[in-house]
Formats: C-alpha cells, sequence, structure tokens
C-alpha cells in the first residue's frame, strides 16, 4: 500500500492555490509534476558538476559524463534493455520517433513500402511518415478500430503483403488511456519478418516495460511525462537496427573522423547524439526513473487503476455523459451532452480543476469518433479519490451552469 499524503509532500507544486483552491491537477497525460528530488538534481548539477560531457580531460567534465552515462544505464535498467549503447537520449518521444523515420526510413525504405501506423496515434506518430511518404513515396495503412475503439486485430493482420517494412503503434492511447496488445501485434509484425516501433509516450509512467520480453524493436518515451524534466526523452533500438541506420543529425560528438573528402561515424549510442544533449535533463532524468523505481511501477499501476475504476464508476452516474473507449488505468475521455469541452475545461480551472481538453493532438481519431475534441482526466501516482469527488463536484457544477 502505497502512502499517497507522503507521497504527494515530495511534490511541492501540488500545493499550489489556484484562484484560491487547492490545485487538484489531472492533466498527467500531457506532463506529470516532479518531485523535488528531480527539482533538486537539475539545480545540483548546475551548482556542483556543470561542464559539457564527453569532450573533457578536465574533473567536471568527468563527473558530468559519469552521472550522464550512469543515467544511460538507469534506463536500460528500466526498459530491460540488453546494451547501454541501445539507449538513445533524444529531445521526448516526437524527436525519437522522427529519428526511426529519417534513419530507418533513410537506410531501409524505399518509394511502394509500405508501414502500418493506426486510427488512434498522436500526431507526432503520423506526421513523421507523411514527411517520409512526402520524401520517399511510400504507404501508410491504418489498422481501423473496432466499435468499442479497439484496434481491429483481424484488420491489421489483412494490412500486411510483401512491401510492408514497418509498424508504429502507441502503447496506450493518450486519448482513450486504453491499452493495447502490444505483445501480440509485436509478434503478428514478426511472422511477417517485421519490426515494430511502440510509442511509449502513455505506457512508460504506468506499467513495467521489458522491451525483450516483448522483442520491441524500438520503443520512444518522453522524460517529462514520467516524473523526469521536459526536454528529454529516449529512443531505444535493438543494436542490429541502430548498428545499420545512417545518422540522424550531423554533427560535433556523432563522428570518428572528419576530413572534407570523407566523415565516419562514431558508435553506437553517440553516432545517434549529435552535439551537446541535455546532460542536465538526462541527468535528471535518471534521478525521476530512479523515484519511480523507489515507489515501485507496479504500485504505481495498482493505485491509478484503482484511481481510474472509481472515476468511471463516479462519471458514469452523471447523466448524458459519454465515456471514450475503455479505459483501464492513466485516462479517461468524455463528453457531457453536447457540452463544449472547452466551457467545462475553463469552469473547472476556475475551481482549481487541471483536466485538458480538445483533440489531444489526435484529429484522425476525432474525425473518427465525429467529435471536435474531448474532456480528458489523466492520471498519476499523487491523485486522490478525494481530488476524484472535487472533479464530479466541479462537472456537476459546470453542467448546471452550462445546461
Ligand atoms: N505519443 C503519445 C501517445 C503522446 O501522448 C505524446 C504526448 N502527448 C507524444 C507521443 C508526444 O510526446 P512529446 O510531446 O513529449 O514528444
Amino acid at each position: 500500500m502505497l502512502d499517497i499524503e507522503d507521497i504527494r509532500k515530495e511534490f511541492p507544486i501540488l500545493e499550489s492555490r489556484i484562484y484560491n483552491k487547492p490545485l487538484v491537477y489531472l492533466d498527467n497525460a500531457a506532463t506529470t509534476q516532479k518531485p523535488k528530488c528531480v527539482i533538486d538534481t537539475i539545480s545540483n548539477v548546475y551548482t556542483t558538476m556543470n561542464a559539457n560531457v564527453h569532450r573533457g580531460v578536465h574533473h567536471l567534465s568527468q563527473v558530468a559524463t559519469i552521472a550522464m552515462e550512469e543515467s544511460r544505464e538507469t534506463v536500460r535498467k528500466f526498459i530491460g534493455a540488453e546494451h547501454s549503447h541501445e539507449i538513445i537520449f533524444t529531445r521526448g518521444t516526437t524527436e525519437s520517433i522522427n529519428l526511426v523515420a529519417s534513419s530507418f526510413g533513410g537506410t531501409f525504405l524505399k518509394a511502394g513500402d509500405e508501414i502500418i501506423i493506426s486510427t488512434m496515434e498522436h500526431h507526432s506518430n503520423i506526421v513523421p511518415w507523411q514527411l517520409l511518404q512526402a520524401r520517399l513515396g511510400i504507404k501508410i495503412r491504418v489498422i481501423p478500430l473496432t466499435g468499442n475503439c479497439k484496434l481491429d486485430i483481424e484488420a491489421y493482420k489483412q494490412l500486411f503483403n510483401a512491401n510492408t517494412r514497418l509498424v508504429s503503434i502507441a502503447h496506450v492511447s493518450n486519448v482513450l488511456g486504453a491499452t493495447n496488445p502490444i505483445k501480440e501485434i509485436i509478434d503478428i509484425a514478426h511472422s511477417h519478418d517485421v519490426p515494430v516501433l511502440v510509442d511509449g509516450a502513455q505506457s512508460i509512467p504506468h506499467k513495467k516495460i521489458d522491451v525483450k520480453e516483448l522483442d520491441a524493436d524500438f520503443l520512444a518515451f518522453s522524460g517529462h511525462k514520467v516524473y523526469g524534466p521536459t526536454g528529454v526523452g529516449v529512443l531505444y533500438g535493438k543494436e542490429k537496427w541502430l548498428e545499420a541506420m545512417q545518422p540522424y543529425h550531423g554533427g560535433g560528438e556523432m563522428i570518428k573522423r572528419v576530413r572534407f573528402d570523407k566523415t565516419t561515424f562514431n558508435e553506437l549510442p553517440y553516432k545517434f547524439e549529435a552535439g551537446t544533449p541535455d546532460y542536465v535533463g538526462i541527468i535528471a532524468l535518471g534521478k525521476a526513473l530512479e523515484w519511480v523505481n523507489r515507489i515501485g511501477i507496479e504500485n504505481i499501476a495498482t493505485h491509478e487503476h484503482e484511481l481510474t475504476m472509481y472515476a468511471l464508476e463516479q462519471l458514469r452516474r452523471i447523466p448524458a455523459l459519454r465515456i471514450f473507449g475503455e479505459p483501464d488505468g492513466s485516462a479517461i475521455s468524455f463528453l457531457i451532452g453536447d457540452i463544449h469541452p472547452a466551457d467545462l475545461g475553463t469552469i473547472l480551472d476556475r475551481l482549481g480543476i487541471a483536466i485538458r481538453t480538445g483533440h489531444h493532438c489526435a484529429q484522425p481519431l476525432m474525425d473518427y469518433l465525429g467529435i471536435p475534441g474531448t474532456a480528458r482526466a489523466s492520471f498519476a501516482v499523487y491523485n486522490t479519490k478525494e481530488e476524484i469527488d472535487i472533479l464530479m463536484q466541479g462537472i456537476e457544477r459546470a453542467v448546471k451552469m452550462l445546461s
């Protein structure tokens, strides 16, 4: 059993008052708040060890480099990767997916090749492939959904043909808060010798992920959604793919030898980490994952599942409230009658309650659902049933004002 009150004390921002009401922060799918140990790490790195990594013989540079590489090792263990050089630090999920689109695409794809994504993807797992489509002439195939917003696995199986080169799928939808059967999706792709990129932006904060057990070829996630700092994320890739893939960005650190007539590239992971990395953010991300390990990802999952089930039970009592999909532990998207979600969100905001409204960067899913957007409440380990009660009171009040 977690002591949520103790956990909350580690998050200074949770003591804020918004319009003189206690903050009820239910926008965790957009970004999580940060525990004090992560905030302090950022300050400590600048105060005690700031120097550019990898290039210096001097003491501070070596200390900073060691701390950054320890963080890589923390990430490796966190996701169960075989080698730490399979962990590439990026700016976040978006950059990780763009890296794969550009480098995997540039190395392995040609006109007429096909990739598979799904109807429920975030724009960051759609647009990079469209850019590649414009560049190379590849085809994008889209897995349809069944009536209750689940991936249509039978239709997915039918999308494979001799030209299929990659599957790129969200593990958990940021709109529906539902977990896709990622192991089954990977196994089906592998039976066709097709690799899979898992968008783990919404799963890494909420469930144990072991890339070896899943046999995922790539995994992308963002630090800021898992109690870490903004501006830093991860791409995991199997060594065999990363070795073969051309670099993404060119610049310092990613090279072995530069001549005007020929440049050779550095080894993994540095081949994909051009320029000065956000080593401060990377070190703080390591601290965030250590924090998650201390609380226990299974404990986090259990608590968030309980919260979600409680919130669903309460929400279903509200007349004319529609829930989209079958949320199982991180986020709930809903609409009430013909109330515009932005109006609902604005009234809740005045009560100190932060939810997100809009299309959630998933316009094709909104088109499929035939709606412009939803209201979304999303949970983290520090949320409580009392906060959900406050949300319900807020919704009831908003409904009275708006109907
Ligand atoms: N994929 C999913 C499923 C997401 O929820 C998000 C963030 N909302 C992203 C990708 C993009 O993450 P970031 O903006 O941190 O790069």
